[in-house]
């Protein structure tokens, strides 16, 4: 069995076969390019300072040894369903049942002459190290944000708390928050317009010229960097490898979360295509108990359970003040105590992972 991608849904699955006392077949393994899991709720909290690295990363070796997997520290880079095999940097790895939960990147603009650096917000420990540069440079730089939902709201936030001296716009191709109550998005300008961060809506940016960002053939903006937390997109390897994917190229997976027409493959968080799931952990870690699960009935022949994406989530979007703004089902709150309950509901997610 080969797991692929240290993603929400795979941590949650070998957290569990660890306490159900699961034993996977031999020769199974966790591949993963880094040795930790970086928790992204946390993340907008470690740039904010109010979190240290150790706290917003699962060393995944312990929680690997515990659950009886090995941890290849490689990536992915092809998927051949025929020959059941992965194509890893340098090697090859056989199986006989996978798993992908890999996440997504974000999108970029089409067309860049290369004239500003692009930053996407993912993998984090890229995202770390230039943030750590704008910390040292000596002049203040001009950042701009591409994206207009949680990831890009928070990231605005804690940049602008860590780097004071900085210049931040926040660019986004719809109205900020578009798919959360109108209040939380109101909400959410009074925050960015407190901290001088502006906010630029409805504006698609399909261009990078000379240090400038441009909408169709309309200048919009010039920054000295680039940052991405647009929406997510697929790896290649899905849509070269033999699976169905949907038009934006994410593996279609049934409510089993098998690959469509396959029973040897799984998968699970960002990476999938599945009727009324949205891209977020929060979904992921859902699944992850349903992975838990149908994986050792899979291996045994069994039946599997289905899993049913939930009808509503709570988002807690951090304010990098210890505060949050909150919203559940239409309704929306804002303040201390409800950044006090994302850092425990957050805490409690990496207390439960962290086996060091
Ligand atoms: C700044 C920020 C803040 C966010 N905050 C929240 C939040 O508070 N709540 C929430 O619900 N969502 C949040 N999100 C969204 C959330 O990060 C994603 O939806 C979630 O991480 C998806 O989880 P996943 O299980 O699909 O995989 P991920 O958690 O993204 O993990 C994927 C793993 O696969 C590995 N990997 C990738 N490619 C390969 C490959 N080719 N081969 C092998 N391994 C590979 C990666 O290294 C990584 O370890 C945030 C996103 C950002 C950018």
């Amino acid at each position: 069995m080969l797991l692929v991608g240290a993603g929400h849904a795979h941590l949650v699955a070998l957290r569990q076969w660890t306490r159900r006392g699961w034993q996977p077949p031999a020769g199974s393994a966790l591949i993963n390019p880094d040795d930790h899991a970086w928790y992204s709720g946390m993340m907008p909290g470690l740039l904010a300072g109010r979190f240290s690295r150790e706290e917003c990363a699962i060393p995944l070796e312990p929680l690997c040894e515990a659950a009886g997997l090995e941890l290849i520290l490689n990536r992915v880079d092809a998927l051949d369903t025929e020959d059941r095999s992965l194509q890893l940097w340098q090697s090859t790895r056989n199986y006989e049942l996978l798993s992908v939960n890999t996440g997504s990147t974000p999108a970029s603009p089409t067309e860049s002459d290369g004239s500003i650096p692009l930053v996407p917000a993912k993998p984090f420990r890229g995202f770390i190290s230039a943030w750590e540069q704008w910390q040292q440079a000596r002049s203040t730089p001009h950042l701009a944000i591409l994206g207009g939902g949680p990831a890009a709201f928070e990231l605005a936030l804690s940049l602008q708390q860590s780097l004071p001296r900085l210049r931040m716009t926040l660019v986004s191709d719809r109205p900020l928050l578009a798919g959360h109550p109108k209040k939380l998005a109101s909400k959410a300008r009074r925050f960015l317009h407190r901290k001088d961060i502006t906010v630029i809506e409805n504006h698609h940016i399909d261009r990078i010229a000379d240090g400038r960002l441009y909408a169709k053939e309309d200048f919009v903006l010039k920054t000295d960097a680039l940052i991405l937390a647009t929406g997510a997109t697929a790896q290649s390897w899905y849509r070269e490898a033999a699976l169905e994917h949907d038009p934006s190229g994410f593996i279609r997976v049934d409510s089993t979360l098998q690959a469509s027409g396959r029973a040897d493959i799984f998968a699970a968080g960002d990476c999938i295509s599945l009727p009324g799931i949205q891209r977020s952990g929060v979904y992921s870690v859902r699944q992850g108990s349903t992975l838990a699960r149908n994986i050792p009935a899979a291996l045994k022949g069994k039946a599997l359970r289905k899993y049913q994406p939930q009808a509503q989530s709570l988002a807690l979007l951090a304010t990098a003040d210890g505060g949050a703004l909150m919203s559940y089902r239409g309704r929306t709150a804002q303040g201390r105590l409800c950044g006090l309950w994302k850092d425990w509901l957050d805490r409690r997610f990496m207390r439960r992972h962290r086996l060091r």
